[in-house]
């Protein structure tokens, strides 16, 4: 008889439980950090007719030589940088924690932080160190410099706006830890659309600097984009552990049409940019609820009980995100997604009501 999960499968896997997505059908969709627009009809036309010329039959290019030049130019990358495409950056998390796997080797990040560089690290092995914020969630430079010492980790992971928190770290406070850290240090700016601050001006100064991004947040999640930056050493590297066609043919056609305007995203995510601010000074005149200040697409509310909230919101057709229970400084949190202005009024109203039965 052969055996069975139990005897096969590692201790450490088959005591994790399997990333949930709810089912979002119907529902006003505010959980996880997507782009509320579609594409305007002109531009969803012009894709079509790329998608139609695609050679679905041939494995994609790996080095994807039209959507790397697009994206050199659109993002302001320099030819002295190599650039790194993922299945979604979260391929690239798991590349880099992956190239980095000897036993014993340390991931260290912020605590709370973005949950797949714990569980990418746990996957390789790999020992994860989360050092924790501060209570209103900035950067500790003193403890993370201290933890830098003892740990000596092989990668730094910065969340840049941070994820959930929402808030931008100090930049100096990070340019001193890339310059004490004794390996890499991988800047993510998920959010860096909302945000409009980056190191990628600063690769110079960092030999061990990667930043690392995506157009997940931008309006193209369903494409699965990431992409990382850094000194062609690194990236050369990282290629070696990449699948070889992991940014199918269709990725990288609809990316680079999609790159190619890239004042419609940007546009879009100004009005988002402009909604948050306006939710957020309606959040902070609900009373019970303590609305984070944020610099990306979302917005951490401590409530009095964030399972409460969650359920009265569900039940009221808007699915946001409870991160009660899922590390400290964030109890009785949620986090709520800035969505359309519609949305986002039914999002204030359930908000308000779920309140208020509580
Ligand atoms: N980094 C951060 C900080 C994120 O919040 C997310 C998505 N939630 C990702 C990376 C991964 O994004 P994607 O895989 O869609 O590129």
């Amino acid at each position: 008889m052969s055996a069975g999960p139990e005897k096969v499968i590692r201790e450490e896997i088959r005591a994790l439980s399997a990333y949930h997505v709810p089912q979002a059908e119907g529902m006003v969709k505010l959980d996880s950090m997507e782009n509320p627009y579609r594409l305007p009809e002109s531009l969803r036309l012009e894709i079509a007719e790329a998608v139609a010329q695609a050679e679905i039959n041939r494995y994609p290019d790996p080095r994807a030589p039209a959507l790397i030049k697009r994206l050199r130019e659109v993002m302001a990358i320099g030819p002295e940088y190599g650039v790194l495409l993922g299945n979604g950056s979260d391929e690239i998390i798991h590349i880099i924690v992956q190239s980095v796997a000897r036993p014993g080797a340390v991931v260290l990040a912020p605590r709370p932080s973005f949950f797949m560089f714990s569980l990418y690290s746990q996957f390789a092995g790999l020992r994860y160190v989360g050092v924790l914020l501060k209570p209103d969630f900035a950067f500790d430079p003193e403890a993370v410099l201290q933890a830098l010492a003892e740990h000596r980790p092989a990668v730094v992971f910065i969340s840049y706006p941070n994820n959930p928190t929402g808030n931008l770290f100090s930049e100096d406070a990070i340019a001193g830890i890339i310059t004490a850290a004794p390996g890499l240090v991988v800047i993510d700016e998920a959010y860096h659309a909302f945000a409009r601050k980056t190191f990628m001006k600063r690769l110079a100064e960092f030999p061990n600097l990667v930043v690392m991004r995506t157009l997940s947040k931008l309006g193209l999640a369903g494409i699965r984009l990431g992409y990382a930056v850094a000194r062609p050493e690194w990236i050369h590297e990282f290629n070696k552990v990449r699948s070889p066609y992991n940014v199918n043919v269709l990725t990288q056609i609809v990316a680079e049409r999609v790159l190619a305007h890239y004042d419609v995203l940007d546009a879009q995510a100004r009005t988002i940019n402009a909604e948050r601010e306006r939710l957020f000074g309606e959040l902070r005149k609900l009373p019970g609820a303590t609305a984070f200040p944020s610099d990306a697409n979302f917005i951490l509310v401590r409530v009095p009980d964030a399972a409460r909230v969650f359920e009265g919101m569900k039940r009221r057709g808007v699915l946001i995100k409870s991160l009660h229970g899922s590390a400290p400084l964030i109890e009785q949190c949620v986090r709520l997604t800035i969505g359309t202005p519609e949305e986002n009024r039914r999002c204030l109203a359930a908000f308000a009501e779920a309140l208020a039965e509580g």
